[in-house]
């Protein structure tokens, strides 16, 4: 079997990221084997986990940047939006590969895509056959449960009732049944009750700007995910509770969100996220280790990833290699908050998958 070894300066390892320093780490077949200190000549590298953008709509890759006046239920209604006439009018193929070479251009090596049109929208979508895209269906009509349940890697309701109680409920339990995970829309631009993700077995809520302490409590005493989009949420005048998450230790997963007004790049929701918790006095090392968790471990289980996410023994998980010189880490006096605030697709100088090195965008077969 094929081995790899790379000397690396800093490498994040296990669930909590924790920093090490001067390690060789080893992969043999594509799989992590091993990591240990090492006192022989290093390179100027950070290696992480690749990073999991836990909320996108990709198709909308098909237009960008447009709708920059109109608010946001007048764009993404599901019934009678902007965007739904546009999505049936794009070539969602095409669009869903757009997004993903976007995706992996800046490291991320999977989304949970929040796929509209039914059973149709799901194998439009699934035509792209593109590593790591994770559609989570929507049922639309009764006679679709079946195939939508088939095609999808998971259920993602746009409103907690869509399209009606009685099918989301169904849609829910067929899912959990069939051991997919469950998630929805929630408290985005209005209160909303936490019950009705709790009544519908959800593993993940998406936005809860309208969320309270005790919602988010509710979330985490119930083990339910909180999957934070900064950036989309500021673009419509909504205040992402990246602060409240973390200080209630929800399990906090951060997404680019809508293709439309935001490139799929979680180093910029990252960054933003900083930015919300500076402006609360609440950005600190260990708060930007807690968003470095959010895009790469702490998906692993509410996504119901097939891959375990964090470099430990066995994993299969991309790696990316990052510039460490060009990050500044040597020098930085918080590291993790460095990597948060400086990391970026131009640090970005490998991958390793199945070891393959250097091989950044030809992720096929690392699954
Ligand atoms: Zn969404």
């Amino acid at each position: 079997m094929r081995l790899l070894a790379i000397r690396s300066k800093y490498a994040l390892v296990g669930e909590e990221l924790e920093l090490v320093e001067e390690v060789e780490l080893v992969w043999e077949g594509g799989r992590l084997v091993d990591w240990y200190p090492t006192t022989k000549k290093v390179s100027d590298l950070l290696v992480m986990p690749a990073l999991v953008n836990a909320h996108t709509h990709l198709a909308d890759c098909y237009f960008p940047d447009a709708w920059l006046r109109e608010s946001l239920s007048e764009i993404v209604d599901p019934s009678k939006g902007l965007k739904r006439k546009a999505l049936e009018e794009a070539d969602i193929k095409e669009a869903i590969k757009m997004g993903m070479e976007a995706l992996r251009s800046t490291g991320s090596f999977a989304a949970a895509d929040f796929r509209e049109g039914g059973a149709k929208g799901l194998k439009e979508a699934l035509e792209a056959r593109e590593e790591g895209y994770l559609p989570f269906g929507r049922v639309e009509k009764e006679e679709d449960l079946e195939e939508v349940l088939r095609l999808a890697h998971g259920l993602g309701l746009p409103e907690p009732d869509f399209p009606t109680p009685d099918l989301a409920r169904r849609a829910a339990e067929a899912f959990k049944a069939a051991g997919k995970p469950v998630g929805l829309h929630l408290a985005e631009v209005r209160k909303e009750p936490v019950q009705k993700a709790l009544d519908l077995g959800a593993d993940f809520v998406v936005h809860g700007c309208f969320l309270e302490y005790e919602d988010l409590e509710e979330l985490k005493r119930n083990g339910v995910a909180l999957v934070v989009c900064p950036r989309s949420n500021r673009w419509f005048g909504l205040k992402p509770k990246v602060k409240e998450a973390i200080e209630v230790g929800v399990k906090l997963l951060l997404g680019s969100d809508n293709c439309t007004f935001n490139k799929p790049d979680l180093w910029r929701d990252l960054e933003a996220s900083a930015f919300e918790l500076r402006s609360e006095g609440a950005f600190d090392d260990e708060a930007a280790r807690e968003l470095l968790k959010a895009v790469t471990t702490n998906a692993e289980k509410p996504l119901g990833l097939p891959w375990k996410t964090a470099l430990v023994e066995g994993s299969r998980w991309p790696a990316l290699l990052m510039d460490s010189k060009l990050l500044a880490l040597d020098r930085s006096k918080n590291k993790y908050a460095t990597i948060v605030k400086r990391g970026g697709p131009e640090a970005l100088v490998g991958v390793v998958g199945k070891a393959k090195l250097n091989r950044p965008w030809s992720s096929a077969g690392w699954r």
